[in-house]
Formats: structure tokens, sequence, C-alpha cells
């Protein structure tokens, strides 16, 4: 079925216009960083270069034409810079008015021939495509590095629009479309327009569920860490539990030994370095996928996942020693805190993790009634005696 292609190129202009105004409006609430200004101009451009496109044979040809194909190339190039910016890897302003420059001047050129429709459609056709194709790999590293699955939504909407185009440079390179009257007849052309409206829409609610999904993770984040050390709290330490079903683990209750000797000594800003200092200590001699947790004040739960008891009191060895050693570093100090550690193990399916905690306080308390700045084990025959 044949459409009219001058009335899709209006409703895709008014499309841009409304989607860029509502964007422009959410930039100005100030709660957003500055893509959705990127992308709402992107696609003021975009509805003003359809246009003038649309306007073709209505104004000067040099308006219509050079003019609107030149500012949907610049809407299209600021679509990527908005989701560079989303992404965090935002580009130096310059990069983009030189892009804009250099794809323009050919397009003035083709135009400056009036007959050369198809090359026209052909270089706009595949400077878009090459667009497409830059946001979806800039999408797919925003999936990769944020885990954020709207964005694979981004990907996929922006790998069909690329085909689009791809599909439209074939037929324009072919001469299918783009004859002497580029509004005349070509069922294939207008309904390639009408798709663009579609994907205008989704590209743009795609935009809004990443900002969503990001801003949900961001909020889970803050939820679940202390913000003082970067560790896990209790409940973020509690939603990550379930998931070590009943495989084997080993738990670490850390005390640091007079802690409140150093803040009344020192002040609580040097209280405060020295649980930042401890938390990268452990962190550095952790594995990666084990889990450190601020209990509360001075007191934090290391759970290391696969660890036999022999190798958790290693471990807790370790991080005692090297947390001295680094203490010992601060000529600043006349107190200086060690560690109490008790160390507790889970075989597999043996017991709640409730019942690791209490066997793992017992043994700190042990630490602590001998002197403090040790490791001591829960040993289940101790628990027998
Ligand atoms: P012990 O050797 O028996 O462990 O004694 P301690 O002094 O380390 O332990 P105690 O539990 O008596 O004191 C812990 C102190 O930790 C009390 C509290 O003022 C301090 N504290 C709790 N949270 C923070 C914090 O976020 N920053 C700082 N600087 N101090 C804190
Ligand atoms: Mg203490």
């Amino acid at each position: 079925m044949l459409l009219d292609l001058r009335t899709i190129y209006f409703i895709v202009a008014v499309s841009c216009f409304v989607l860029g105004i509502l964007q422009l409006a959410a930039y100005a609430t100030g709660r957003f960083d500055r893509w959705p200004l990127c992308w709402g101009l992107s696609n003021l451009l975009v509805g003003v270069g359809s246009f003038l496109v649309a306007l073709r044979g209505i104004v000067p040809y040099s308006v219509s034409v050079d003019g609107g194909n030149i500012v949907t190339i610049a809407g299209y190039m600021l679509m990527f810079f908005a989701v560079r910016i989303f992404s965090g890897r935002g580009l130096d302003q310059r990069y983009f008015w030189l892009a804009i420059l250099l794809v323009s001047v050919p397009v003035v050129l083709i135009v400056s021939d009036p007959t050369a429709v198809s090359a026209r459609l052909l270089y706009v056709s595949v400077i878009c495509c090459l667009c497409d194709l830059a946001i979806a790999r800039e999408a797919v590293s925003i999936v990769r590095r944020e885990r954020l699955y709207s964005a694979a939504l981004l990907v996929g909407l922006y790998i069909c629009t690329a085909m689009i185009f791809a599909a439209r440079s074939i037929l324009a390179a072919t001469g299918e479309i783009g004859g002497p009257d580029p509004f005349g007849a070509s069922a294939a052309h207008s309904w390639m327009a009408v798709s663009a409206v579609a994907f205008i829409m989704l590209r743009s609610m795609a935009m809004v569920l990443m900002a969503a999904e990001r801003s949900r993770n961001q909020l889970t984040e803050l939820a679940h860490h202390d913000p003082l050390t970067g560790a896990l709290n209790r409940g973020g330490l509690a939603q990550r539990l379930p998931a070590l079903g009943s495989q084997p683990v080993s738990l670490l209750i850390i005390d640091i030994d007079h802690f409140k000797q150093l803040n009344d000594r020192h002040g609580h800003a040097a209280g405060d370095e020295i649980l930042r200092l401890f938390v990268n200590v452990s962190r550095n001699i952790m594995q990666p996928h084990d889990l450190l947790a601020r209990q509360g004040g001075d007191e934090f739960l290391a759970v290391l996942k696969k660890a036999s008891q022999e190798e958790a009191v290693a471990i807790a060895e370790r991080i005692r020693l090297t947390f001295a050693a680094a203490v010992m570093q601060r000529p600043d100090l006349a107190v200086f805190p060690t560690l109490s550690i008790g160390v507790a193990t889970r075989a597999q399916s043996d017991g709640d993790f409730g019942q690791l905690v209490h066997k793992a306080d017992e043994a700190l308390y042990r630490s602590k009634r001998e002197g403090r700045n040790r490791v001591e084990a829960f040993w289940e025959s101790q628990q027998a005696a």
C-alpha cells in the first residue's frame, strides 16, 4: 500500500518535537545530568530536519533538502553524544562540531546537483546507519559495565534501525528509491518512514527505562552499603545470604581492639580512617566473591565462600597481621589498634547462618578473653566439652 511520504515526514517532525520538549522539560527539573538535554535537543533537530525535508518543493531547495539533511544528521550525532553522556563517557564538544562539519560538506556538494536524489539518500542513510551502529555499541558497553538490562533494549532498537538504514542505502544505490520525485510512488520508502515514528518513540522510552533502572540500582547499592567504609551493611548481607544456599562457608567475626581508646585519644575522624583502613586491608586479602559486612561500630563479618576451617584461619591471620603492619605505618598514632577474630565453618547443609554467627561469636569472645590481637576458631569438639 502506498502512503503519502510528505505527510509521514510531518508526523515524524511533530513526534520529535513533542518528545524533544518533554525531554528538555525533564532536564529542567534538575534531577538528571546532561543526557536529557542532548537527547531532547537531538529530537528537536531531527524534528526540524524532517520538517524542512517535508517542505521540499514549497520552500527553496537549499533550505528544505540541503538544510533538512544537515540538521537531521546533526540530530543523529547529538543522539550519540547523549548516549555517551549517559554512559559517563562524554565527548569533547569540539569533536561534535567537527564531525557535523565534515559530514555536512558532502551533503552540500551532492545537493548542488538537484537530480542526484539517490546519491544524497544513499549518503544520508549510510551516515545514519553508522550513527545507529555507534550508539548500539555504546549501549552494549552500558549493558556490560552496569548490567543495565534495559540498555539491551536500546541495543536491539538501534540494530533494527541500522538495518533499515542499510536497506534504504541499498535501495538508493540501486535506484529503487529517490527518483526525480522523491515523494513519488515507493511503498518501501514510505513504510520505512512509518517505522521511523515507532522507533523514535521506542528509543526515548528505552532511555527513560534505562534511567529508571540505573537509579533503582543506585538506591539499592546505597541502601545495602555502609556509607563510611563501603562494606555491606546488615541489610546488604541479609539480602545476599540466600544466594549462599547450602554451600560450605567460613565466617570471620572481626572486632577492632581498643577502638574506643583510639577515638578518645585521636578523635572520631582518626577512628573513621582506621575503619576504612581495615576494610581496604581485608578486601585486598579476601576473594572478590567473598562478602564483607559491617555489623555495627567496630565489628565486621567476613563470609568466605568454599573456605575450609584451616583456610579461613589462615586468611584471618593474614588480615590480622597486615592490619597491624598498616597501623604501625602511622607515626601520628599513640594508640595502635589490633584485631580479635573469631572463626567458624559450616560444612555443606550443616546448620543455618544464625548458628554459624553464634559459633564465630563464641570464638571471638575467647579471643578477647585470652588477651586480644589473636585469631580463635570454633571447633565442634570444644562445644561438646
Ligand atoms: P574492645 O577492645 O573490647 O573491642 O573495646 P573497644 O574500645 O574496641 O570497643 P567498644 O565496643 O567499647 O567501643 C567501640 C567504639 O566504637 C564505641 C563507639 O564510640 C565507636 N564507634 C562506633 N561507630 C563508630 C564510627 O562510625 N566511627 C568511629 N570513629 N567510632 C565509632
Ligand atoms: Mg572493639
